[in-house]
């Protein structure tokens, strides 16, 4: 079998990633300090406990596995935190994400797939992004992710890393199977914090600024489903395995949802009232993220087929509502 280093594989993103790369037939190794990921979902391959900040723990695990691919998830992500503590994402992130690549380079395991973000664009005039979209984020979570970005190129032309990029949009959903699913702590994300308001488990959801220049005043997110997202990073794995070298890819579905329209859209599909109040906007979100995925489904072959709002907001309704939420 073949091995794929995850790291952040106990976290939302990551575990789901690891069910994909097991149904493939692949072995994930979860690497992750838990800081934010959950032991119970790791459940697809074996774990090793470690930060990226621990070189020689890289370095005995990139020994014992000896992985053909690093699939790298591991990272703080919340805009409004990177706002207002800057210095973690650029230390977590980058120095993190540069310790990850030295070793990987020394242990010449040189294909590498990385988990970007549509935050490394920054505001853009009203625009559906592209890969060619010029990079100019406005907040530190995304200057971090772009700074990695930055990193592997420069780690290709001198070490011959070779990697995918994935821009990801908004990130929903869950294992329609039920496995693994969405939980952060604290959550921050829209659509959790909703399902949680509707169902009693938190305060009313509050809306981010409500006098956006978008149609309905709240800012527009390009939504996908989190299993369409890591198949995406299966078929990356794949590229680099047929030696097709480095390439970035968007991974969106073209189609924008308002917050408004995502809070409707929840109320069609759980059927009850969703309690909400209006606020302020919070510092470094972007008014409009929306990106077309032609790049993805021409190249890749990828399709986002599960990621309708009612589709996402089904499966993540039921993982809230099976009790595995309740930690
Ligand atoms: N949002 C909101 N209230 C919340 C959380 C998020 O209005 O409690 C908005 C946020 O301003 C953004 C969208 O929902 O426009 C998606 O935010 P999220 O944090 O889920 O993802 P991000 O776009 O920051 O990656």
């Amino acid at each position: 079998m073949t091995n794929i280093l995850v790291t952040g594989g106990a976290g939302y993103i990551g575990s789901h990633a690891c069910k994909a790369l097991s149904k493939a037939g692949y072995t994930p190794v979860t690497y992750d300090n838990f800081c934010t990921g959950w032991r119970d979902a790791v459940k697809f391959g074996p774990c090793e406990e470690g930060d990226l900040s621990d070189r020689t723990k890289l370095d005995e695990v990139f020994a014992r596995y000896q992985p053909a691919a690093v699939m790298h998830f591991a990272a703080l992500s919340q805009v409004g935190e990177s706002m207002r503590d800057p210095g973690i994402y650029w230390r977590n992130n980058v120095e993190g994400s540069l310790t990850l690549m030295e070793a990987a380079v020394e242990a010449e395991c040189f294909d590498f797939v990385f988990s970007s973000t549509c935050a490394t664009y920054g505001e853009q005039d009203n625009v559906v992004l592209d890969e060619g979209s010029a990079q100019f984020p406005i907040n530190a979570y995304g200057a971090s992710k772009r700074a990695i970005e930055e990193m592997l190129r420069d780690f290709e032309a001198a070490h011959g890393l070779r990697h995918v990029i994935f821009r990801y949009f908004n990130v929903a959903g869950a294992d329609e199977e039920g496995e693994v699913g969405e939980f952060h702590q604290p959550e921050t994300h829209l659509i959790p914090l909703m399902l949680d308001a509707i169902d009693g488990k938190r305060d009313a959801l509050t809306i981010f600024g409500t006098d956006y220049d978008t149609p309905d005043g709240t800012c527009i997110r390009d939504y996908v489903h989190v299993m369409d997202l890591v198949d995406a990073h299966v078929l990356g794995v794949k590229w680099l395995e047929d030696g097709k070298g480095s390439r970035v890819f968007n991974l969106g579905t073209g189609s924008g949802f308002s917050v408004r329209e995502v809070i409707e859209e929840s109320r069609n599909v759980t059927n009850r009232t969703v309690p909400y109040n209006e606020g302020p906007r919070r510092a470094g979100d972007c008014t409009k993220l929306v990106s077309g995925s032609r790049r993805a489904e021409l190249e890749l072959g990828w399709q986002p087929e599960r990621s309708t709002m009612k589709r996402m907001i089904s499966d993540a309704w039921r993982w809230h509502q099976s009790g595995h939420y309740d930690r």
